[in-house]
């Protein structure tokens, strides 16, 4: 399960961040994850829970953004939601496409105290 290193890193980039500002703690931390990540978000939560225990982010609040991937046409510039990367345009079926986001991953925000 690679969400576990995932929501490591997260802590560690939250802590970096909180001893920097000299934070007593973290209450909030908000996520940006696309669709498209390959995250599993109930994975990467319980993932968090494990991590973050014992360390500034103990008591934080984890905020999951989900970003909608989403792709363009190359042949009929249409934009569409897309669930798997090598979705069909559903507007002409073409498969040259270009995905515009859903592939982040990052810490958006944190509130410290
Ligand atoms: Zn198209």
């Amino acid at each position: 399960m690679h969400e576990m290193s995932i929501a490591q890193s997260i802590v560690e980039i939250a802590m970096d961040y909180a001893q920097k500002e000299k934070a007593q703690k973290v209450t909030e931390l908000e996520l940006s994850i696309g669709t498209l990540s390959g995250i599993e978000f109930e994975a990467l939560d319980f993932a968090m829970e494990v991590c973050k225990k014992g360390t500034l982010l103990n008591d934080a609040q984890i905020v999951v953004d989900k970003i909608q991937a989403i792709a363009k046409c190359i042949d009929c510039e249409n934009e569409f939601k897309i669930v798997h990367l090598f979705d069909a345009c559903p507007n002409c079926q073409s498969y040259r496409t270009q995905l515009i986001c859903g592939k982040e991953m990052q810490v958006k925000s944190l509130l410290i105290e």
